[in-house]
């Protein structure tokens, strides 16, 4: 029986098993906090059908005021550093920033950060602009069946970003894609992941279970069920035993995270870490962590890593270091 068969036949404990055993053969120990840093709040696009920034488009009169000032971002990417998440990637919707403006906040990043930035700036012709401060570039194809996808987001033809990814890989980057879980498809499209994983050198897969943002037409959607969410992720490990995984989970969801991280993640995704800093819910993550028997990389509650509301790297961050750290603090009473 293959894998696929078993999520059918609900054997996903089987599966986990199996995915937990490699995981820690492989030596994955320690899982990692990431953390997406937004660089606006608008897209150009603005039509993928689950997507927050399509509730946004026509309510967004000047695209350039949903424009983060940079120094936030940098301000974001610092605290990150101190606290030890990883950046999963910077992410802007279609034609909020310019290539070179990317790439000047991304080499901004790799000085404070010391690691080359992960990209998810939508399908992009101009690869070859990127050099050391990249690591690797996202391609958003959000579903794993070709046709959902092209219903639910018309204006990224999944061709186009395979052509991307074939393109990023030669030039020397490495390969994700994001996966949202729930919108519609069904264990056999695992199939489809499979081979698009194998065919485009897919490096990190990032899954997320979908969020029913109001004002879309999954704003009534359940969540996907937490053990098919785990057979997936536990097939995609054990068909790539060294393959990146990332699971995001909803603040309202953490119960996924140790059944998510048995199953083969590497690292999980999708917190407001400000709102959840030090809080019962940020407790919680690290506890889910715990009891999976990995270490955690980064904190979620240990205070004295916020540090001082000076930037190691250039003043003009003070204020919002000084923004940031008040709003991890604020919060830890909830
Ligand atoms: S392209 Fe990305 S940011 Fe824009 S609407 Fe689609 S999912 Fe959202």
């Amino acid at each position: 029986m293959n894998f696929i068969d078993k999520i059918k036949d609900f054997e996903t404990i089987d599966l986990i098993k199996k995915a937990n055993k490699l995981s820690l053969k492989n030596n994955f120990l320690t899982i990692t906090l990431e953390r997406a840093i937004f660089l606006s709040w608008w897209c150009d696009k603005g039509n993928c059908k689950f997507c927050y920034m399509s509730t946004q488009k026509n309510k967004i009169s000047d695209p350039k005021k949903a424009k983060r000032k940079i120094n936030s971002i940098l301000a974001e990417s610092e605290l990150c550093k101190r606290l030890g998440w990883n950046i999963e990637f910077l992410s802007g919707g279609y034609k909020s920033f310019t290539t070179e403006k990317i790439k000047k906040i991304a080499t901004d990043i790799f000085t404070i950060s010391n690691e080359p930035v992960w990209l998810n700036i939508g399908i992009t012709e101009d690869l070859e602009k990127y050099g050391e401060e990249i690591i690797g570039i996202t391609g958003a194809i959000e579903t794993a069946n070709p046709k959902l996808q092209e219903e639910v987001c018309p204006s990224k033809p999944i061709h186009e970003i395979s052509h991307m990814l074939d393109r990023s890989k030669d030039l020397g980057f490495k390969n994700a894609i994001t996966i949202v879980l729930g919108i519609g498809e069904t264990p056999d499209d695992i199939d489809y992941l499979i081979r698009y994983i194998k065919n485009h050198r897919i490096d990190r897969v990032i899954f997320y279970s979908i969020n029913p943002h109001k004002g879309t037409e999954f704003e009534n959607y359940p969540q996907p069920a937490s053990l098919y969410y785990a057979g997936v992720v536990a097939t995609i490990r054990l068909t790539f035993p060294n393959i990146e995984i990332i699971c995001g989970t909803w603040s309202d969801n953490l119960a996924n995270i140790g059944i998510l991280i048995l199953s083969g993640a590497n690292g999980i995704t999708k917190f407001p870490l400000f709102k959840m800093f030090g809080t019962k819910y940020g407790k919680r993550v690290e506890k889910e962590v715990y009891w999976t028997g990995r270490k955690l990389k980064g904190t979620f509650t240990d205070e004295k890593k916020l540090g001082p509301p000076e930037s190691e790297f250039n003043s003009d961050l003070n204020k919002y270091l000084k923004r940031y750290i008040n709003e991890s603090l604020k919060n830890k009473f909830l």
